[in-house]
């Protein structure tokens, strides 16, 4: 069986939290998209940890953690990953690289780093990982594949074939310095030794997995809004973040995946740039920031503010369904127990009318949030395990976001341990 757990929203919505917890049934837990540019933040009882690269799996003895094919794989970042894991006496996971997944180059960083300085204002609010040249690469046709590490003669005459390219933007476009393709090879020799105990065909790897009947999780980056197709393009992420991707990025039929965990967050939460209707500011903003998460909204890999809101029912009800949910997972519940009211924004108001469509970049871009508010419940809920002993306004809460999302709430999250989380029948 295959399960996709992917998020409804700006990203951050606790995706890692329920992928960790939900490992401890599954056999085998895979990364199909995104690179090391966003993070999951898991607390366990090996301590905290930022995941970039790894699924979230990787702390259990009993799974095998794979980087899909649709991954931007960064080899140095994986094997440092492994090693910060290691070295806090997480036992050596069992990992698995796709052979058809491609090579973050230490140039995709340099282009992604100086493209920002060039637009300047107008930036995408990009992490610098690398990730949208990776993917530009890979559709042009000039990435590397990490089955191509493997054939010394035919690397070394597409790295200068690359590199000419490439030298070409970086004198007339960026003025920075060249590349050397001789050294660049030899950096995707050290690549090669160093992903080689981890290459596997992942896909024919899966084939057989499925057939023996084993629990398959897919964890998704990002969410819904970050899609570049169904996303607030183009402040977007540069692959698909939808559970139908995972079909493509692991490489299984699209009929395999029978349940779709949709991670919706109580509240709102972004980063970079890109419309934001329910955003708040000021200290309102920041009293929501700093309870926030577990120790306050700020990204897993830039330390960067997120951006807050109140709940917003119209982005959410679209993430929900672009995903194809069959279940959603409500998430950080526990921090809006300090407010007195809770606003939630039912609708968007684009040149005097109100729609509750999520409409299209230009249209967001006009929109302002139509709030309604319910009463708080003004009290910790964390411990909790059992739904009926909620409180009744929290309770209202969660339902009215169920009805509006048009999906069943199946799970409700109380804090970032793994034992936080609330069953619902
Ligand atoms: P992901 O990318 O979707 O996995 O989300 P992140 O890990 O970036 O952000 C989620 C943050 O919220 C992390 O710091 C988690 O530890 C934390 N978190 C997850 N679920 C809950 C919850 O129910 N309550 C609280 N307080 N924090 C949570």
């Amino acid at each position: 069986m295959v399960r996709a757990i992917v998020g409804a929203n700006w990203g951050d919505e606790g995706k890692g939290k329920i992928t960790d917890m939900l490992a401890k049934e599954s056999d085998i837990i895979i990364r199909f998209q995104g690179g090391s540019n966003a993070g999951h933040t898991i607390v366990n009882d090996y301590g905290k940890f930022a995941l970039h690269l790894l699924p979230s799996g990787v702390f259990y003895s009993h799974t095998t953690s794979i980087i899909g094919n649709g991954v931007a794989l960064n080899i140095p970042y994986l094997l440092k990953e492994i090693e910060s894991l290691t070295g806090k006496g997480v036992p050596q996971p069992k990992i698995l690289v796709s052979d058809r997944a491609q090579i973050l180059m230490p140039y995709h960083v340099l282009f992604d780093t100086y493209e920002e300085e060039r637009l300047g204002g107008k930036s995408f609010g990009s992490t610098k990982s690398g990730i949208a040249p990776f993917y530009s690469d890979k559709y042009a046709k000039i990435g590397f594949q990490v089955s191509e590490l493997f054939d010394n003669d035919s690397l070394k005459e597409k790295v200068e074939r690359v590199c000419e390219l490439k030298n070409v933007m970086l004198e007339n476009l960026y003025h920075k310095p060249l590349l050397n393709p001789e050294e660049l090879y030899g950096t995707l020799l050290q690549y090669r030794d160093m992903v080689a105990p981890y290459v596997c065909d992942v896909s024919a790897y899966l084939h057989e997995a499925l057939k023996e009947g084993k629990n398959v999780l897919l964890e998704g980056q990002l969410g819904s809004l970050k899609d570049p197709d169904h996303g607030i393009y183009p402040m977007v992420t540069s692959s698909s973040t939808l559970a139908a991707y995972g079909a493509v990025g692991a490489g299984i039929p699209p009929y395999e995946i029978k349940n779709i965990t949709t991670v919706v967050k109580a509240y709102s939460s972004a980063v970079g740039a890109g419309a934001f209707v329910s955003e708040i500011f000021g200290d309102e903003a920041d009293e929501l920031r700093r309870r926030g998460g577990d120790g306050g909204e700020f990204g897993a890999t830039t330390g960067r503010p997120r951006r807050v809101g109140w709940f917003d029912a119209v982005a959410s009800r679209y993430g929900c369904r672009i995903q194809g949910t069959t279940e959603a997972a409500l998430t950080v519940l526990d921090v809006l127990g300090y407010l007195d009211e809770l606003p939630v924004c039912v609708g968007y108001e684009i040149d005097g009318e109100i729609t509750k469509d999520f409409p299209t970049t230009v249209k967001l871009e006009k929109a302002k949030p139509v709030f309604t508010k319910f009463p708080g419940w003004k009290c910790q809920i964390r411990g909790i395990k059992k739904y009926e002993e909620l409180p009744k306004e929290c309770r209202d809460y969660v339902e009215f976001i169920e009805k509006e999302i048009g999906v069943p709430i199946t799970m409700v999250s109380n804090g970032p341990g793994r034992e936080d989380i609330i069953y619902r029948g």
